[in-house]
């Protein structure tokens, strides 16, 4: 599973970085991608990676501030002439309903597909047999949502090799070790189902944090996750000048992350005030709280695996 920054700038685009757009690759996993916020010119950002839009399955978006909406009619649009058949699910807040079918409708934008739109309260808004996402609001100047998405354990895989060698007999009884049942053989042996299985795999788990002020609920989402993407918007010492925007500093950011024993954090929604030098200044700031900290960059990839987070070197 990868993560993928298309857009990690705050408020609006500059030439290091656009506004707000962030994938989750589940290309393994289910064959597609989900998309959380849609920034403008997300789809002009998408066409320097490999992602293809009629792969995108899902759009979670946090709130209905401009740097984090403005992509999404051109996005879906396009998806439509880029011939996706697929149905497409948006969730997001109030409003986000209106918003895009009257986009859509004034400028006569017919798609070729499904297109689900949920507005969404607090609690699981989404859930399968390999994925569950949940919701809660964060503390923003408008409503504005968090999302934790956890992948389910994978279960464990049989070691085939380990059981034939043990003399179990190919057929039936490799189903019910795979399974976790323990079996007798027909010399009377009893073989263990734990000895000839991996460890069941925890799935990968992480925390898409929308613009916010510190905040408990971010705190919740965040608890013990693999890795959480919070917004940077200030540097450290100026929490006061944060507060009345609604947004957070790196320290504040870093807080998050540590209070929730979270393994690693990614801070994005960086302000354009930041020159690309001064970027790495917010994460040496913010680890004076917590050890493990990105600083997300526009293109930026990210590979999780067993709670590891590694960026990506093209
Ligand atoms: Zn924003
Ligand atoms: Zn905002």
């Amino acid at each position: 599973m990868e993560l993928q920054f298309l857009g990690t700038g705050a408020g609006m685009p500059s030439k290091q970085r656009n506004t707000s757009a962030l994938v989750l690759k589940l290309m393994q996993e289910r064959g597609t991608f989900w998309l959380f916020d849609c920034g403008e010119a997300t789809q002009h950002q998408m066409l320097y990676t490999t992602l293809k839009p009629r792969k995108l399955e899902k759009i979670f978006i946090t709130h209905m501030h401009g740097d984090h909406i403005f992509g999404l009619p051109g996005l879906l649009g396009s998806r439509s002439f880029l011939d996706g058949k697929e149905a497409l699910t948006i969730y997001g807040p109030k409003g986000i309903k209106e918003w895009i079918q009257t986009t859509l409708r004034l400028s006569r934008t017919y798609l070729q597909y499904p297109l689900h739109i949920e507005e969404i309260d607090e609690g699981i808004i989404f859930e399968d047999d390999l994925f569950r996402v949940e919701a809660k609001n964060l503390d923003h100047v408008i409503p504005c949502y968090g999302y934790r998405i956890l992948q389910k354990p994978l279960p464990p895989m049989l070691l085939i090799d380990k059981a034939l060698q043990l003399g179990v007999p190919k057929g039936p009884l490799l189903a019910k070790l795979k399974n976790g049942q323990d079996v007798i053989l027909e010399n009377g042996e009893t073989i263990f189902s734990q000895d000839v299985t991996t460890e069941p795999n925890k799935g990968v788990s992480l925390a898409v944090l929308g613009d916010t002020r510190y905040c408990q609920s971010a705190i919740e989402l965040s608890q013990d996750v693999d890795v959480v993407i919070h917004e940077s918007t200030f540097d450290a010492g100026t929490e006061e000048l944060a507060k009345p925007y609604g947004h957070s500093t790196v320290t504040e950011a870093a807080k998050v992350a540590k209070e929730s024993n979270a393994k690693h954090l990614i801070i994005n929604h960086i302000s354009a005030r930041f020159l690309p030098h001064e970027a790495n200044q917010l994460r040496i700031q913010g680890l004076q709280e917590f050890p493990s900290i990105f600083v997300a960059e526009d293109l930026l990839e990210f590979e999780m695996k067993n709670g590891e987070l590694n960026p990506i070197k093209k």
